[in-house]
């Protein structure tokens, strides 16, 4: 029968509640490029400080996985909360493009360099390729919503930033750091190349473990120096689980603190072996009866003369520090060639260096047994000889974690080859950077310890690679020495020059002759890459320093906490090496992205999670709502269930927005806003505790705190807003007048939240955020990340009714609604509006609510509410509650309820014209309006 639509002020928006993102995100995409707002950021940045976050390339290859999405999305929440703080935060994204998986990729489509295409037209098609990547990769890092310079990235494999990675090696060189050096390096036989320690990963295989003798060559000098003694038939045993690297065999060596005995055997033979693995040696050995017929210290047996068991020379015994008791016998096999510790001390015995392997993995033709042989063939034939030759005492399988290629998962060699190394030592390296480490911030602080220990124990760096695509070491060795020139640093210069016009081609097309006139007859080029680890290394020097727009040292770094390994480690050594400074104060670190049984993702166990499936059916937004969400210090879980729980919060968070934004409808913030001394005590209240939420949430983001923002703006909207201020105030917003203090006091609270929290959500969710600023009432500009985080108004908190007072009435208002809930469970009543409360409180509490007067029933939702002295009679059917000093006792109505506000009313009807409202319903629609001062 009536109709009083027109004066119910109910809310309405344009919001869409279907959130739809994954149509709807595109067409924000377009606003951003449409209004240029990454080149809008930067003319308005022009005054501000800058922060430099320096993007570590992602790889150029291959679609982008669930660790590419984290990475990008926690670097882009830094850009935009940093924005929003008051800085310029440009963001240059980059991509690493030369190296080996590009190559084994491109390799697939053309074939090998040199075999049926040159090594120009590989190297081309490796560009092209890499090109491709690029293009695929930065689509689908813009779709996730990341703001950057995508038009201008840097590339490591540009012309400029090629040459400039041929200055830094020029400038390192020049420092005094890079070292030539034949030292044994990780082999990938499938590579055939040398490989980086961050390329080295550990699996376990199973070896043939042999007991090999080395016979003494001279018993009465070896006798000798144990005193007197008699013995024959000696030799030395050695234990090897790589048989084939006996070819390379030197010397054997001890350790001269330790205890040797000479025991002899079943009365055939005499063995050295060390004194505490004596037991374990007539075990393995199967020997009956033993006697120790002499006990002598490693150090007195140096350079006792052994016999190598199939090769014809006789080998030294050396002492060193690395021989343990721990397993074999004591005695250490020692090929310089194939092992970091045996070339050490074969550079001390100055014992030859002779490696018998080649790069194609065979043995050169002067190898005895074995020559021509492949090494993986090589284990058997020399087990055979040693068998032949009487040297074999054991022969047994052997399990054990051994480096394997992170590429082809196949178990490597140590194999000694030229190389450049930057060395750790030789001017100062290491000591420089365990003194930068303490000067870096990191995040989390167990970072530090970490970085410190590996760079402690890390080797010197070999930064050559024996392969096609990559930045060429432009280098003019000596034909007879293979020193480089002596004007070396003069010469790379002149490459780089030509390199920035035409690419690494131009070292390969340069003759000599042009750079180094006659002299060039006696120099060869060096024909070997830099480590692609150095590319991305030196992006501090080719991007940080290069690009105005940019700075150095970089405010923060920010990847995976493997990057510890690799490019923390490149780009702190480069840039020691360079400026003698680390090049970033902070460094921050993610963990890795893992499945729920704690698996890494791959194709083969077929868990996969691909951010652009989970952008095409939920949406970028709700993906960043989950990296926001996680704590990244540790590994990070993954799984349908748990985005689609992320989606779930997603909707609360847009449905807390809708609605503040359909309170706003038809709001004026420049006619309606209300002063913030006008406004009413509870809407005061909760601007307030936005604004100290506001300062909780700067420091968060300041901190990288990100998933704690996402706990404090979750709770806020679902239990501050949700359950409490939003449940209170509408009834102000359904009933009071249009224009009402009332009503505008709480649009002007809403309308300080809502200001607020689209800047609070829009690093987060970027998209959700430009979407609420176009709905925002008021004058405002293009693009929400235009603005800086909201000034909240000077708002001066109520003396009495403070946030001490409404969190105290919070508890009461619980503990109220705890009553009524049992109320309507027991089918008293139906809902909140069809009771009246009377609450019986102490002293304090009472004088604490009378100040609310008549609004209490609106702050308890209940239709009456009377507040009486608890004496010591209270009637029987009061209950007591949780809150100190208060019991509630909850009466049904039966007044009618009125048709407008839903309070059931004494008054109801008793306007004629008007018989289906309360007395405060008329006054609202026909009279002033009710005046409310508190909530
Ligand atoms: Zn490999
Ligand atoms: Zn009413």
């Amino acid at each position: 029968m009536s109709d009083y639509k027109d004066t119910l002020n109910l809310p309405k928006t344009d919001f869409p509640m279907k959130a739809n993102l994954a149509q709807r995100e595109p067409t924000l995409l377009k606003k951003w490029e449409d209004i240029n707002l990454y080149q809008k950021l930067r003319a308005q940045g022009q005054s501000r400080p800058r922060f430099i976050l320096h993007d570590g390339p992602p790889y150029a290859n291959g679609h982008t996985h669930m660790g590419h999405a984290v990475n990008k999305t926690l670097k882009d929440i830094v850009v935009k909360a940093k924005t929003f703080s008051g800085f310029d935060v440009p963001y240059v994204p980059g991509w690493d493009c030369h190296g080996l998986p590009i190559e084994l990729k491109v390799e697939l489509k053309v074939g090998k360099p040199g075999r049926k295409v040159t090594a120009t037209e590989f190297r081309q098609a490796c560009r092209e390729y890499a090109a491709t990547q690029i293009d695929i990769q930065r689509t689908e890092f813009k779709r996730l919503g990341v703001l950057g310079d995508w038009e201008n990235p840097y590339i490591t494999m540009n012309f400029k930033y090629e040459a400039d990675t041929i200055r830094s090696l020029a400038k390192i060189m020049r420092n005094g750091h890079v070292q030539k050096g034949y030292k044994p390096v990780y082999w990938c036989l499938d590579c055939a190349s040398a490989l980086a320690e961050a390329e080295v990963e550990y699996a376990d295989k199973t070896s043939p473990a042999v007991d090999v003798r080395f016979a003494v060559v001279d018993e009465k000098d070896f006798l000798a120096r144990f005193g007197n003694v008699s013995a024959k038939n000696i030799s030395i045993p050695i234990w090897t689980t790589t048989p084939w690297t006996l070819p390379a065999n030197q010397a054997v060596a001890l350790n001269a603190e330790v205890e040797y005995v000479l025991v002899e055997c079943d009365g055939k033979e005499c063995l050295l072996v060390a004194e505490p693995l004596l037991p374990n040696i007539l075990k393995r050995y199967d020997i009956q009866h033993h006697r120790v017929v002499g006990k002598i210290r490693g150090e007195k047996l140096e350079n006792v003369q052994l016999r190598h068991p199939f090769a014809g020379r006789q080998v030294p015994v050396v002492l060193g520090e690395h021989v343990t008791v721990e397993s074999g016998t004591g005695a250490v096999h020692t090929a310089p060639a194939h092992g970091i510790e045996d070339y050490d001390i074969g550079k001390k015995y100055n014992l030859p260096l002779e490696n018998p392997v080649a790069d194609d993995g065979c043995y050169i033709s002067t190898t005895p047994i074995v020559a021509g042989k492949h090494v993986t063939q090589a284990n058997d034939i020399i087990i055979e000889t040693l068998k032949e030759n009487h040297a074999l005492l054991h022969l047994a399988k052997f399990s054990h974690s051994y480096p394997h290629c992170w590429r082809h998962k196949t178990p490597l060699i140590f194999r000694a080859t030229p190389q450049w190394f930057i060395s750790m030592e030789k001017n100062q390296l290491r000591a420089m950077a365990l003194d930068a480490i303490k000067h870096v911030n990191w995040v989390p602080s167990w970072g530090q310890k970490r970085f410190y220990s590996m760079m402690e124990g890390r080797p010197d760096w070999c930064i050559s690679r024996q392969r096609t695509w990559g930045v060429p070491i432009a280098l003019f060795l000596h034909k007879e020495t293979t020193e480089p020139h002596p004007n070396s640093v003069e010469l790379m210069e002149k490459v780089a020059q030509r390199v920035e016009q035409t690419g690494i081609e131009a070292w390969y097309e340069l003759d000599a002759k042009e750079l180094l006139g006659d002299d060039a007859e006696n120099y060869v080029k060096c024909r070997d890459i830099l480590d692609v680890w150095f590319d991305s290394g030196v992006t501090h020097e080719c991007v940080l320093r290069e690009n105005p727009n940019l700075g150095f040292p970089a405010d923060l770094y920010l990847e995976g906490s493997d990057q510890h390994r690799g490019w923390f480690q490149s780009s702190m050594l480069t840039s020691l090496a360079i400026n003698e400074q680390a090049p970033y104060k902070t460094v921050l670190t993610h963990g890795y992205v893992i499945d729920l049984e704690g698996r890494k993702m791959s194709k083969s166990l077929g868990n996969v999670i691909a951010p652009e499936k989970v952008i095409q059916s939920l949406g970028a937004d709700v993906l960043r709502l989950w990296v926001a969400s996680i704590d990244y210090r540790a590994e990070i879980n993954v799984s349908d269930e748990i985005l689609t729980r992320t989606s779930e919060t997603y909707r609360r968070l847009r449905n807390t927005a809708r609605f503040l934004l359909a309170n706003l409808e038809g709001f004026d913030p420049e006619n309606n806003l209300v002063a913030p001394e006008k406004m009413l005590a509870l809407d005061k209240f909760i601007v307030n505790k936005a604004r100290t939420l506001q300062d909780e949430i700067i420091q968060a983001y300041d901190a990288y705190q990100f998933h704690l923002i996402y706990q404090k703006i979750h709770y806020f909207c679902t239990v501050d807003l949700g359950s409490f201020y939003l449940d209170i105030i509408k009834d102000r917003q359904y009933t009071t007048p249009t224009n009402s203090l009332a009503r505008r006091s709480a649009q002007s609270a809403m309308f300080h939240i809502a200001e607020a929290l689209v800047r609070w959500l829009a690093p987060i969710l970027s998209f959700t955020a430009e979407e609420i600023w176009q709905y925002l009432p008021g004058k405002r500009n293009e693009s929400v990340f235009l603005t800086t985080w909201y000034a909240f108004p000077a708002l001066a908190e109520d003396r009495v009714m403070n946030q001490v007072y409404w969190e105290k009435l919070r508890e009461v208002r619980d503990a109220v609604n705890k009553e009524i809930e049992a109320q309507r469970n027991a089918g008293k009543i139906g809902s909140a509006l069809e009771a009246s409360v009377q609450l019986y409180c102490d002293d304090e509490l009472k004088s604490q609510l009378d100040k609310l007067g008549d609004e209490l029933r609106f702050f308890l939702i209940t239709s009456g509410a009377e507040v009486q002295f608890a004496n010591s009679s209270l009637p029987n059917d009061v209950i007591a509650t949780d809150v100190a000093g208060l019991s509630v006792k909850v009466n049904a109505l039966s007044y009618a309820k009125c048709e407008r506000c839903w309070h059931r009313r004494e008054d109801v009807g008793v306007n004629k014209e008007h018989p289906t409202l309360c007395g405060r319903c008329v006054e609202n629609i026909t009279g002033v309006g009710e005046v409310r001062r508190y909530a």
